[in-house]
């Protein structure tokens, strides 16, 4: 066998051990560059960060597949950045040229439509980077993609999906690619949006006839930074035009960064053929941090603020907030706001109180009503107010009849027979019902947990 058939091979085992995502991240572009004295590989990888993720968290797999393929003969592995595949695919000059064109055209429409040029919203916070973004098992995956994404944009992983629940670091770690490659390459533009913002500009040029506006602007970028996609599901014309929006930066090699609570083929109310478009480039979940993560984080976020804590008391702190890290930076931040206040040092005993008490004046506090919650639901799975306090018992109906009830009571104390009222009229023991329900699912269905979570989240904001 010579040195492609060997790869070859062990790649076909290796492919079987791995995730689809976790392969084509890894081993794309991957050769042996040479094999020394038929027991030493030289492995040729695309960068220095696959180099040393392979190294890290492949090399025991890579060297038993090349064992299994040699019969044993190869006993050592040596990684090294080969940059040769890369250069050949290199974007042909005449293309970039056009590209160029296109750009300078786009910049003179755009003057047309200064009035809703990103700003503010749109900008990049700088606090959100990579170097302090804590790293553990739950997010490395998608920590490793957008490092690469932010070195080669447009030329690895396009698009890149970043998906998970609520507070976990997918709008840092997507912001963070922004920021690195404002850092890097100076005359790329990038552009984050909210997908919120997104969808009320199109419905906003829709209105106002300035569609050509509002095309050119979205076009006129190099990186595409898109947040919480989800906010896109059952928002057909949204999609359509967001799916123009996708092809244009695919076909010029722009990147394109995703975030969304749920994966691809999960965001109902979706067109099929944005879905797989979605699916077409690299998909990394995101989940909430480990109890030695979340100290790590906690650590960190003192740190940077200039502050030291016992070590029990950062690790109590992690443990009794497990939800997100958003959660606990908001938890972190109150703590040392009484800490500065009373000049107490943070104890167990004493940061316990705080704790509850947040969790509980988390209610109180609520600058929602009853209407709030009830359109925060209907909003959120796109039916109307009437739908949801009406008579059908449609289980897409039904369920969110449920949980705007579980919601009334959980965040405003709502007694049962006033909950009924609101909703439509109906007996207290049908609230209560419905409350108990969506309870015991809380615990045990995670369809519905995430999404009470994510209008809880909305309802905070
Ligand atoms: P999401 O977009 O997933 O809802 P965010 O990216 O807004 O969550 O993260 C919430 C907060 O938690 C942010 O302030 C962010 O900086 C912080 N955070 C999340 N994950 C990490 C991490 N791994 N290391 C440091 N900070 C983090
Ligand atoms: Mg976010």
């Amino acid at each position: 066998m010579d040195k492609e058939q060997i790869w070859e091979a062990s790649l076909a085992r290796l492919e079987l051990s791995l995730s689809k995502a976790n392969f084509a991240t890894w081993f794309e572009n991957t050769f042996i560059k040479d094999i020394e004295n038929d027991e030493q590989v030289t492995l040729g990888v695309p960068h220095a960060f696959a180099k040393a993720w392979l190294k890290k968290k492949y090399h025991k797999e890579i060297l038993d597949s090349l064992q299994e393929v040699t019969e044993g003969k190869i006993k050592k592995i040596v990684y090294e950045v080969d940059l040769n595949i890369h250069k050949n695919e290199e974007k042909p000059k005449e293309k970039e040229e056009t590209l160029e064109k296109e750009k300078t055209e786009i910049n003179i429409n755009q003057t047309r439509y200064k009035d809703s040029l990103p700003m503010g919203e749109f900008a990049l916070n700088e606090k959100y980077t990579f170097e302090n973004f804590i790293v553990g098992k739950t997010n490395e995956l998608a920590y490793a993609a957008a490092k690469c994404v932010a070195t080669y944009p447009g030329e690895k992983y396009n698009p890149l999906f970043l998906y998970g629940d609520v507070g976990i670091g997918k709008t840092h770690l997507s912001q963070a690619i922004g920021n690195e490659i404002n850092k890097r390459f100076k005359g790329e533009k990038v552009l984050y949006i909210t997908c919120e913002k997104f969808v009320n500009d199109y419905i906003e040029a829709i209105q106002a006839g300035k569609m050509k506006g509002f095309r050119d602007k979205y076009r006129s970028y190099d990186i595409l930074l898109i947040d919480d996609i989800q906010f896109m599901a059952g928002k057909d014309r949204t999609q359509e035009e967001f799916f123009n929006t996708f092809n244009e930066y695919y076909q010029k090699n722009k990147q394109i960064v995703i975030t969304s609570d749920r994966p691809p083929q999960a965001l109902s109310a979706f067109q099929e053929r944005l879905t797989s478009r979605l699916e077409s480039g690299m998909i990394a979940d995101i989940s909430i941090p480990d109890l030695e993560t979340r100290v790590a984080i906690v650590e960190s976020k003192l740190n940077q603020k200039g502050y030291k804590f016992k070590p029990e008391v950062i690790k109590f702190i992690a443990t009794m907030i497990q939800k997100s890290v958003r959660e606990l930076e908001g938890i972190l931040n109150k703590i040392i706001a009484q800490y500065e206040l009373r000049m107490i040092e943070p104890t167990i005993d004493n940061i316990k109180t705080t704790i509850f008490a947040l969790k509980e004046s988390r209610k109180k506090h609520a600058n929602f009503g009853i209407r709030d919650i009830i359109k925060s639901v209907s909003s959120f799975y796109n039916i109307t107010d009437e739908e949801l306090k009406g008579k059908s018992r449609k289980r897409e109906l039904v369920v969110p009849r449920q949980i705007s009830m579980y919601l009334l009571r959980e965040e405003l104390d709502c007694s049962f027979p006033n909950i009924g009222a609101e909703l439509g009229g109906r007996d207290h023991t049908t609230a209560m019902h419905s409350y108990q329900k969506i309870r015991t699912q809380m615990l045990e269905n995670n369809k519905i947990q995430k999404d009470v979570e994510l209008i809880r989240e909305k309802l905070y904001l």
